[in-house]
């Protein structure tokens, strides 16, 4: 087992790529925290099924862009697991709109979550870490898009490019500390993000002709690379980011 008895705060793990995540850390060894902002019953499920891998799970709902929210999560995880060794921060949202009718508001909410996120929950986890004198990893979770033009993506493409160089810039600052971190850019991954291009003959062959699998990938293939970049496998790489995609973005 890969991450036998260490504690994980996973972002956004009600559903999708969270929740896949969450499934391989608990298999892998791992006790779970299952971070969410509004799916409280989703949770529960995939609580339910870290606890049947004989792990330890808890639940907590937060915005990832608050930094109230996200400091009681924190405090409340630190307390009931133990230590985090662990923080994948994968809670992440996309909307499609054309450049030129993109509004403030739109652009403001997904960047304070893709990328203030992230960016907030890795500061409020390395601060505790370092003042307990112990070692860390984390991972983002970006998108092919860090790579790849898709349309109406002038906010999220660049949310997710964003944190290429913020996994470089807090690893260069935080490794000496003892704290990894890495990145992982899924390709299309069948989650409910994209269940909308799963039902869309007119576009969904074009698309997987462009990934040099032909298919979509699963929640659980981005958690395994997830897993080893969060383990001791891992140990000297740092400050990556790594695109998970089926061969979409080098083909
Ligand atoms: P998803 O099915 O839409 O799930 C997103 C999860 O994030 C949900 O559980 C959602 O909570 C949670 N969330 C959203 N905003 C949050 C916030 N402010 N604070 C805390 N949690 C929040 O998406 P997914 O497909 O699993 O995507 C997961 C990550 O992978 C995202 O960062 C996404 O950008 C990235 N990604 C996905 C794909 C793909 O093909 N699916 C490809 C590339 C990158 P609720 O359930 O309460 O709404």
């Amino acid at each position: 087992m890969k991450l036998l008895d260490k504690v994980a705060l996973i972002t956004g793990a009600a559903r999708g790529i969270g929740r896949g995540i969450a499934e391989v850390f608990a298999e892998e060894g791992a006790d779970v925290a299952i971070n969410d902002i509004a799916a409280p019953e989703k949770a529960k499920a995939v609580a339910d099924y870290v606890r049947s891998k004989g792990r330890r799970a808890t639940t907590f709902m937060a915005d990832v862009s608050k930094r109230d929210q996200v400091e009681a999560m924190f405090e409340s995880v630190w307390n009931e697991l133990g230590p985090i060794d662990i923080l994948v921060n994968n809670a992440g949202i996309e909307t499609i709109v054309p450049f030129l009718e993109l509004t403030d508001e739109q652009w403001t909410r997904l960047v304070d979550v893709n990328l203030r996120g992230p960016w907030l929950c890795s500061q409020v986890f390395c601060r505790r870490v370092v003042a307990a004198g112990r070692k860390g990893a984390i991972v983002h979770i970006g998108s092919v898009q860090a790579g790849k033009v898709l349309p109406g993506r002038t906010h999220y493409a660049p949310s997710k490019l964003a944190l290429e160089a913020l996994t470089r810039n807090m690893s260069a600052e935080m490794t000496p500390l003892g704290i990894r971190v890495n990145c992982v850019h899924p390709g299309l991954i069948d989650t409910d993000m994209t269940a909308w291009v799963m039902k869309r003959p007119d576009l969904l062959p074009g698309i997987l002709a462009q990934i040099s699998l032909g298919r979509p990938g699963e929640p659980r293939e981005i958690g395994t690379v997830v897993a080893f970049l969060a383990s001791e496998e891992a140990s000297y790489v740092t400050g990556q980011s790594i695109f998970v995609d089926g061969g979409w973005v080098g083909k």
